[in-house]
């Protein structure tokens, strides 16, 4: 979402997560200087201000979904890494009081650098979205390119 409010002196934007690459929330405070990265979904969070950087590691989140009509997600951000046991549990959870088909619930993998979707489908990286943009551009270009050519071809019959 881009969204400036003059009065408080917060920019917002979209980032990729320095952390697990999915897109966070940036905030930039450009009065006091200071720059906010939280990630939903790894939990990543950093404020980066003259005093220097404060950085949070994040290990996964739960993001249950209510199977209600009206509905409401809750976002936990993981305070620690979660044990089998413990993962099972929520999976189980999810599975007998959410809506599991909208709820997603991801763990930080520190050996293999990142992060396991149990529940959900992994959304797309930021790096993966823009790649798409272009590969979009791109496309669009050929098209252009072949419909300018059959332009051709066509004066050419005539
Ligand atoms: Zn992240």
């Amino acid at each position: 979402m881009d969204e400036s409010n003059a009065s408080t002196g917060i920019i917002s934007d979209v980032c990729a997560c320095p952390q697990c690459g999915l897109p966070a929330q940036l905030d930039e405070y450009y009065i006091i200087g200071e720059e906010r990265i939280v990630c939903e979904w790894c939990g990543y969070a950093h404020t980066k201000s003259h005093q220097g950087t404060e950085a949070n590691k994040g290990y996964g989140s739960i993001h249950y979904m209510s199977t209600k009509e009206e509905e409401v997600e809750i976002t936990i951000p993981l305070k620690y890494p979660m044990s089998l046991t413990e993962r099972h549990q929520i999976i189980m959870l999810i599975e007998n009081c959410y809506d599991k088909d909208k709820s997603f619930f991801c763990v930080w993998d520190d050996e293999a650098n990142q992060l396991d979707f149990l529940i959900g489908k992994k959304p797309q990286t930021t790096n993966e979205y823009y790649e798409q943009k272009a590969l979009e551009v791109q496309r669009q270009w050929l098209m252009e390119d072949k419909f300018s050519l059959s332009n051709y071809s066509d004066n050419l019959n005539d």
